[in-house]
């Protein structure tokens, strides 16, 4: 039997899952795979060590089944599908950690109730990261399950990066910049020494170009300064978020009637691409398209990425590089361009055909600045900070 740890990042209609084995320092993952559309039309799909698609079935699902089902029936298919494989620790990406997780942490019943409490600070995702941990605690009671937080990252960063300029007895009620997407850049600098060499402790700003999107400036390898705040809407424009918005707009909704309830989803669900294409969150659908409203959509998520990107800057006193990572960083080679270009003023320069093919070092060689590509890998992070905190099965 081989000892392996779950890995889970669950999210509003999708459910991540990774299973890595103890006795190979769960350094690569055995399995990989993904439900999709759930809640809707959920789909499972899985990969082996190599890669490879795994064909084994996995059980009918039914049409808008949810995560409470699909959870004991994931790990259901895991040990008894995957031969020799037992399930002895649960990691989860958990979004918020608030001030005091400055890591991972062992699941307990003082801490779910903790976390429970942040659901309002991160309502796309806090929810549904805490119903996995439930879901798996019904049906595995003795399973230890290490919770690993996206804000944890960022507890390196100094005092002004993490201030309003609000009355400071708010900010000792909590109400600060956490950043998010900390697990991602925490893979990321574990990275920069084999990328950058005497660079990797310079000055790197890190794009975390998914769904959701941020960008992390760190030095040291450590997180200096980032774009999101309080909660995961705040910086760059992202699929369904606006990202950084003058307060007064909500201002002025509220005093047009709008609810808070209203002005959430407004926020987090049909803003960013969506919003301005009018069309679709989905970058690769709108770069597709040759409506007007989905090319000023990803022009505006370029510039504004760029101008934030600039904002840094001053937090780190210079720039040495720049990682494109998470799924449009990846595989957009048109938005990176677009970034790069606002940016010719600060010595980056990229190389087209670099670009275009998606290779690691994406700079001309004339750059001051390096440019790089870096596939971001959340799952291999949790696994490690679980492995830690857990003993493997005795006997
Ligand atoms: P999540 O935040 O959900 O993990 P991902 O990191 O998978 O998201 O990124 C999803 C985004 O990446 C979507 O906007 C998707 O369209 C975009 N994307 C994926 N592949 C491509 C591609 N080939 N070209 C442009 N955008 C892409």
């Amino acid at each position: 039997m081989t000892d392996t740890i779950l890995v889970l990042n669950a999210g509003s209609s999708s459910l991540k899952f990774a299973v890595y084995a103890r006795n190979m320092g769960a350094t690569a993952a055995v399995l990989r795979g993904k439900i999709a559309g759930i809640g809707n039309n959920p789909v499972f799909s899985a990969r082996d060590s190599a890669g490879e698609p795994v064909v084994r079935d996995f059980p009918p699902m039914g049409s808008s089944t949810q995560i409470d089902i699909l959870i004991p029936m994931l790990i259901d298919w895991v040990q008894t599908n995957q031969i020799g494989i037992t399930i002895t620790a649960a990691g989860h990406r958990v979004v918020h950690g608030r001030r005091h997780h400055t890591g991972p942490a062992l699941v307990t019943d003082a801490l779910m109730v903790e976390l429970m409490a942040l659901v309002p600070l991160a309502p796309l995702h806090q929810p549904h990261n805490l119903a996995a941990i439930r879901c798996i605690a019904a049906s595995m009671p003795d399973l230890p399950q290490v919770a690993c937080f996206d804000t944890s990252f960022h507890r390196t960063q100094n005092r002004l990066a993490q201030l309003f300029a609000l009355p400071r007895a708010m900010a000792d009620e909590g109400v600060l910049r956490y950043g998010f997407h900390g697990l991602s850049y925490d893979y990321i600098a574990g990275t920069l020494p084999a990328h950058l060499g005497d660079k990797a402790d310079g000055r790197v700003i890190a794009c975390h170009l998914g769904n959701g999107a941020s960008i992390c400036g760190m030095h040291d390898r450590k997180s200096v300064a980032t774009s999101m705040g309080f909660t995961a809407l705040d910086g760059l424009m992202m699929g369904t978020r606006c990202g950084a918005l003058d307060p007064g707009v909500v201002l002025y909704l509220l005093d047009q009637g709008m609810t808070p309830q209203d002005i959430t989803k407004l926020l987090y669900e049909e803003s960013g691409l969506l919003g301005v294409s009018g069309i679709s969150n989905d970058m690769a659908l709108l770069e597709a398209s040759t409506a007007p409203n989905a090319q000023e959509a990803i022009e505006l998520f370029c510039y504004r990425a760029a101008s934030q990107l600039a904002a840094l800057v001053p937090a780190l006193g210079g720039l040495d590089a720049i990682i494109f990572t998470a799924g449009i960083g990846e595989k957009s080679a048109r938005v990176r361009k677009g970034i790069c270009d606002h940016l010719n003023w600060l010595g980056v320069d990229l190389n087209a055909v670099a670009n275009d093919s998606h290779a690691t070092h994406i700079n001309a060689p004339h750059s001051t600045i390096d440019v790089l590509i870096v596939p971001t890998d959340e799952e291999l992070v949790i696994a490690q900070a679980t492995l830690t905190l857990t003993e493997p099965r005795r006997g």
